[in-house]
């Protein structure tokens, strides 16, 4: 037998899960952890939630789960209820599967303020992560801040700027289709540092902003370079850039209330406010010949209500795991942390990429695994003892699927399911507690 933990049930770990069942046959036991007795991560609760099509993966990794050679033990935080040392003593290997959940921070003063808010918390609001359902982000000024230039960027844009009816029959979370409901935004500002030619947008994302029912997008021509420059793009950049440019020459609408508003060039400086953010201090910017952005002029206001800063994430660090601070990752050689313990997907790697490269990550680092020795550890018998001696309770998968039910019977007419907010009632539901 082969006795494999694998810490965070995301996709990075049930595609690590799959790998393992290929390269170890019926040898292979696979325990998959999460801290919440929900699985799938960022398909649960970082995928937009109107794009539910993306959310059919989890069919593969409900497939993973079901198989006999492997057991989803939710409600286990690893570093905080065990160690990975510990996980290390009773499985041959210990695979971290944990992700980004991090905000990298900007860096800028006034970035405290109430008012400022990052992506994995505005987005995990959204989607209704039990951590963030209390964001209650200010909705009541016209004009929104969004920095960063990458999907992260544009998904958090689109959502401000559809109208609640093309939300409803979504999976968002209730709290947040109610305030949306409710918000005042009419312009939305995507900030970003350098010009059209560096964005990180994929096509897809970046076409649907000019496909909304309420909300144009509107770039400035003067922000690019003359047209031949765009033949040096590799063809994916410059079918983005077609998209960008054809956003600048059609311009703002004048019937569709909401303006999605890319200001290239602007590096943020400075969030200004008393008790809650009122403005950000921009600077305007030029690429210097190694392409990166230097300031050009003096500084510009944009009062705004609320700022999103959508730059990045960071793995969130596990007592005496080795950590790369400046990449905001486990440190690790192509997917090894030390002996017996490993790291796949955006824990290893860092933020980029789909959902599909973490399927070919994860492959990899599963293939280096499958040529070590096995250690001889005895498995989830020896965890089992070590969480029954800790007093802590456990979930597994047949508890998600009673979740699960109860989510999709709660649902809204039209939407998909209604998402258990609360960690309590999560932890309750998961644990067999009768629900009202
Ligand atoms: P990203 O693609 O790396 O974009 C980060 C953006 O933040 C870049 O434009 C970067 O600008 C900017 N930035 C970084 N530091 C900054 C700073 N200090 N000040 C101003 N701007 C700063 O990251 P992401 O949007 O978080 O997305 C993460 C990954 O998930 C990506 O691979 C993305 O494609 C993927 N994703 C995919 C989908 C989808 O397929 N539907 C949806 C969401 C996310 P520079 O280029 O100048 O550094």
């Amino acid at each position: 037998m082969r006795h494999i933990a694998i810490v965070g049930s995301g996709p990075a770990g049930f595609y690590a899960a799959e790998a393992a069942l290929k390269a170890l046959g019926p040898d292979a036991r696979v325990d998959i952890l999460d801290r919440l007795p929900t699985p799938y991560g960022l398909v649960r609760a970082g995928v937009a939630p109107d794009h539910q099509s993306i959310k059919e993966v989890v069919r593969r990794y409900e497939a993973v789960a079901l198989d006999p050679r492997v057991r989803f033990v939710g409600l286990v935080d690893v570093g905080v209820d065990v160690t990975v040392d510990e996980l290390l003593s009773c499985f041959d290997d210990v695979i971290l599967a944990t992700g980004a959940p991090r905000d990298r921070r900007l860096g800028i003063p006034g970035e405290d303020l109430p008012g400022v808010v990052g992506s994995a918390a505005f987005v995990g609001w959204y989607n209704g992560h039990p951590d963030f359902r209390d964001l209650a982000p200010p909705l009541d000024h016209p004009t929104v801040v969004v920095i960063g230039n990458g999907n992260v960027a544009i998904d958090c844009a689109r959502i401000l700027a559809r109208t609640p009816d093309e939300l409803a029959s979504s999976d968002i979370a209730q709290h947040a289709l109610e305030a949306l409901r409710k918000a005042q935004v009419r312009t939305i500002r995507l900030v970003g540092r350098r010009g059209p030619h560096q964005v990180s947008f994929t096509l897809k994302e970046l076409g649907e902003l000019g496909e909304l029912d309420r909300a144009t997008p509107w770039v400035e021509a003067a922000d690019f370079p003359p047209p031949e420059a765009d033949l040096a793009l590799e063809p994916g950049q410059r079918r983005v850039v077609e998209v960008l440019r054809r956003f600048a020459a059609t311009g703002p609408d004048g019937r569709r209330p909401i303006v999605v508003r890319f200001d290239f060039f602007r590096r943020p400086a400075r969030i200004l406010g008393r008790e809650r953010v009122e403005a950000i201090e921009v600077v305007p910017t030029r690429l210097d010949e190694t392409g990166r952005a230097v300031d050009a002029g003096p500084a510009e206001v944009i009062p705004c209500g609320l700022v999103i800063s959508a730059i990045g994430y960071r793995t969130a660090p596990i007592p005496g795991v080795a950590f790369d601070e400046r990449e905001g990752r486990f440190a690790n050689e192509d997917g090894r942390i030390g002996p017996r313990l490993w790291c796949v997907g955006w824990a290893r790697r860092g933020p980029s990429g789909t959902i599909g490269t973490n399927r070919t990550d994860a492959f990899a680092v599963v293939e280096r695994l499958a040529t070590t020795p096995s250690a001889g550890r005895p498995g989830r018998v020896a965890f089992d003892r070590l969480l029954v001696a800790r007093g802590i309770a456990t979930s597994d998968f047949a508890d998600w699927r009673r979740i699960d039910a109860l989510e999709v019977a709660r649902a809204r007419p039209g939407a998909p399911r209604e998402k258990v907010v609360d960690l309590g009632e999560l932890r309750r539901v998961a644990l067999g507690a009768p629900v009202a």
